[in-house]
């Protein structure tokens, strides 16, 4: 095992403090991943967006004593030494370097073989499944989900160990210059270069440049597998000197594929293979699976996996779930759904995700036998129950002979059954309330018959919350603030539609400064869930304030009426209370005017045990190019009226305008705190740097029923939707009732069905509403986007003449919610 002294020369940095010899187990870079602080180093890693040295004290406070930081000194300028005098401290030039070199030379110990995956598609899945087919021979090491970044990578390579007899593991690169630091830390004897396609092409000059750049990664590897029907990909591999072993269906190759031919649920592929035609049947129809299937192939045959037994692994094959997801089930319950895989670095991930999530009530978790872990039983066992114990979990329930052998390692409730079947047959779904539940099983366990118990029948209209792209769009606007400006997130209406503590909870997570809500109510809800960052409430009613002193929540005040209100209720002993001012700028809606003023202070005054912490305005036009001048006169009032606020009342006070198209407009004057809204939810107000943020929220349905019209027959009620020739139309489960707006009928309208726009017929019902899908293959089941990534919110606002605000606040509360992490 590695100690921290050969860590410093492995990463070519200096010892700045030793304190204790300490193993060296995990790699951290991301602080909210913490399982195990004992044997954890942490490197703090300087990126685009955040800095791991802010995290270094709150790692220190957990019990991490191991860190690589790149400077000396935090940024108020003490040492890491003082502040940290337990921990062993190594300081290099870049940390993220340091990281990949200790993989680097970590992954130098191995000399069993590697296969190392490359392409613009497919990589994750090629992975995922050839670990399956080769582990009945095999103790596979592989990237967790898609680790293939340069950080992905050396966290991948870091879990190789003696036991391990194939590693696999996947690339993935945006920018030339990549592939070379890939190279060195997986350093492959067997590439698989998946195809070549548009992704990341912005990052190259040329397609034949990112060709050339991928195939870095193949560098020393004793053969290539390709398919050489990407004729760009092929010449520039027959440029190199590479031993290839290549599958084509238009010309001869090492496997010659001659028919394939699609029967029911699968496909049928006959080829031919060292001068013998065989015949396959992949389990799945679609292009990108058959194609991925094929490198799978090409692998088993290049390892001479007897033919028998090819066909016999391939039937077991199933989709791999891309990302992990919570949807709701039973009871007030939420499920997990990873029933794809089950080994130790998965499990780590997963537990992460349930850890992350809300406190909502209890955290259970559904876990089958671990399959193929290269470590005994028992010492796999108990670091399974360390995991779970560390990851807050509640109860598990353990379904396999091997993890019901091991129970009593498990700490607290914990529950065992042999098989899925078991646990079947004795499930009460009223044993479930209030609980998230993770579901984790390998594939032989058939898990999802679990998943379906546990389901809760809704109609087919989901909002997805992509909580990946929700934390983007923070460190977005976060880079763009002053290191001491604080950040107050507004979640007023259910968090703009995308879920109130689901997404608060990612900000208390993210340690934002501050959160606000419109409601009294909205800031309870929150405090109910374990929400503990201040929160203001924007519209506090006089019948809310016992509330707002219940749940620590601190009002907004805007009118000396409210203020006497408020102070009348205030009982006579007590802390001091928490409010903020507002002020009236030009806005015109709510907030005192410099008028205000010489009534406003004596009051305040006179009641010490009210301690305002903040003043703030509200810009009326900041999203507009247009209202500059205005928006800067109401800054330059506000700095004024803010500057008396501070001297008639003796102290300082956090003074904030900003909202986010403020962020983006007028960044000299973040004061001490911004207000972001809408842009966490992915919609960038001025329309300039829309590209810079990520699309968080999905609205989809699915068609309902396909039928045909002949024109002059009309379509819903009012008879609204005239067919001026032969049409078809799908009727989609979508309606005003769902937050579909009645403006969208009649063509103003569009969604998207298997990725082209259809317009909308006929007046929008309460329910459903019907498109045109004219010469479009559709059937009933098929998805429909209102609005997502490829539809975005700004344009379908403007069609109907309204703002994204408004069509993201008004999805219903009946349609579920599903969060989601890539
Ligand atoms: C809603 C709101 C914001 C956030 O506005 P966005 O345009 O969504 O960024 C900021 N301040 C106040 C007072 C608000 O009501």
């Amino acid at each position: 095992m590695l100690t921290f002294q050969q860590l410093a020369t492995k990463t070519n940095g200096k010892v700045l403090q030793f304190a204790a010899p300490l193993p060296v187990n995990q790699l951290l870079t991301d602080s909210r991943k913490l399982s195990q602080p004992a044997g954890t180093v942490f490197f703090a890693i300087n990126g685009k967006f955040n800095d791991g040295h802010k995290y270094l004290a709150g790692l220190y406070q957990q019990g991490v004593r191991q860190f690589i930081v790149e400077h000396e000194q935090d940024a108020k300028g003490f040492n890491y030494s003082r502040l940290f005098p337990e921990a062993n401290i190594i300081v290099v030039a870049n940390s993220l370097q340091a990281l990949q070199q200790l993989a680097a030379w970590h992954r130098a110990q191995f000399t069993i073989p590697i296969v190392g995956i490359t392409g613009s598609n497919g990589k994750t899945i090629v992975k995922e499944w050839l670990a399956q087919l080769l582990a009945p021979d095999e103790l596979v090491v592989k990237s967790p989900r898609s680790y293939n970044s340069q950080l992905g990578v050396p966290l991948s390579v870091w879990q190789l160990n003696s036991n391990h007899t194939i590693g696999i593991f996947e690339a993935g690169i945006s920018m030339p210059g990549e592939m070379e630091k890939l190279q060195s830390i997986i350093r492959p004897t067997i590439g698989i270069f998946t195809n070549i396609g548009t992704a990341h092409d912005e990052g190259f000059t040329s397609r034949q440049q990112k060709v050339q750049e991928k195939l870095k990664l193949f560098t020393g590897v004793d053969v290539l597998i390709y398919c050489t029907d990407y004729e760009l990909l092929h010449q520039e591999i027959q440029k190199q000197t590479i031993k290839t072993f290549t599958w084509s269906r238009q010309h001869p190759s090492d496997i010659t594929i001659n028919a394939t031919t699609a029967a029911g649920h699968k496909t049928i592929v006959v080829y031919t293979y060292q001068g013998e035609k065989q015949r396959l049947a992949i389990p799945f129809t679609d292009e990108a699976s058959v194609e991925n299937a094929l490198h799978c192939l090409a692998v088993l045959l290049y390892r001479n996996v007897p033919l028998a037994e090819i066909q016999d692994r391939l039937d077991r094959l199933h989709p791999v779930a891309m990302r992990l997801e919570m949807k709701e089930a039973i009871n007030g319950c939420y499920l997990i759904d990873d029933t794809y895989n089950n080994d130790l670095a998965g499990l780590a991930i997963a537990l992460q995700f349930l850890a992350n999530q809300p406190q909502r009530g209890k955290r259970t978790i559904i876990l089958s036998d671990l399959l193929e872990s290269g470590l005994s039983e028992a010492a796999l066992y108990s670091q399974v129950a360390l995991l779970v114990q560390n990851h807050h979990v509640d109860k598990v329930i353990g379904i396999g002979p091997t993890i019901s052998h091991h129970g009593l390692k498990f700490a607290g409730e914990a529950v065992f059954y042999s098989s899925t079947a078991e646990f079947l047959g004795q499930f009460k779904a009223e044993d479930f309330r209030n609980e998230l539940i993770l579901v984790k099983g390998a594939r032989v366990f058939e898990f999802e018959r679990i998943v379906h118990a546990f389901q809760q029948k809704v109609h087919g209209t989901v909002l997805e919350v992509n909580l990946d792209a929700l934390v983007h769009n923070l460190n977005y606007y976060r880079s763009k603030l002053a290191p001491e400006t604080k950040l107050m997130v507004m979640v007023k209406a259910f968090a703009y539609g995308s879920g109130s503590f689901e997404v608060a909870n990612l900000l208390q997570f993210h340690r934002v400064d501050y959160l606000a809500v419109a409601y009294a109510d909205e800031g309870v809800l929150l405090r109910e869930n374990g929400i503990t960052l201040p929160i203001m409430v924007m519209n506090p009613s006089p019948d809310s304030f016992a509330k707002l002193r219940q749940y620590n929540l601190e009002p907004e005040i805007y009118s000396l009426e409210l203020l006497q209100l408020y102070l009348n209720d205030l009982p006579a002993e007590g802390p001091r209370h928490r409010i903020h001012l507002k002020l009236d700028t030009g806005m015109h809606r709510l907030g005192f005017t410099p008028e205000d003023f010489d009534a406003l202070f004596p009051v305040l005054q006179q009641h010490p045990q009210v301690q305002v912490v903040s003043t703030f305005t509200h810009l009326a036009g900041a999203d507009e190019a247009l209202h500059n001048d205005f928006s800067q006169l109401q800054i330059s009032n506000f700095r004024k009226m803010a500057a008396e606020v501070e001297a008639r009342l003796g102290y300082p006070v956090i003074k904030h305008v900003l909202n986010s198209a403020g962020i983006v407009r007028f960044p000299e004057h973040q004061l001490d705190m911004v207000r972001l809204g809408i842009g966490l939810y992915g919609v960038e107000a001025t329309g300039s740097e829309q590209e810079a943020l990520k699309s968080v929220s999905t609205l989809k349905t699915t068609v309902s029923q396909v039928k045909s019209i002949v024109a002059g027959e009309t379509v819903g009620y009012s008879r609204k939707g005239i067919a001026d020739k032969d049409k078809t139309i799908a009727t989609i489960a979508i309606g005003y009732a769902d937050g579909y707006d009645r403006r969208f009928g009649n063509g103003a309208g569009q969604v998207i069905i298997n990725g082209k726009r259809c317009p909308i017929i006929g007046n929008v019902c309460m329910d459903m509403c019907m498109v045109d899908v004219t010469g479009l293959p559709v059937k009933a089941g098929d998805e429909a986007i209102i609005f997502g990534p490829q539809l975005t919110l700004t344009d379908i606002a403007d069609r109907i003449g309204t703002i994204p605000y408004e069509l993201l606040t008004n999805v219903s509360s009946r349609v579920k919610r599903i969060f989601y992490s890539e």
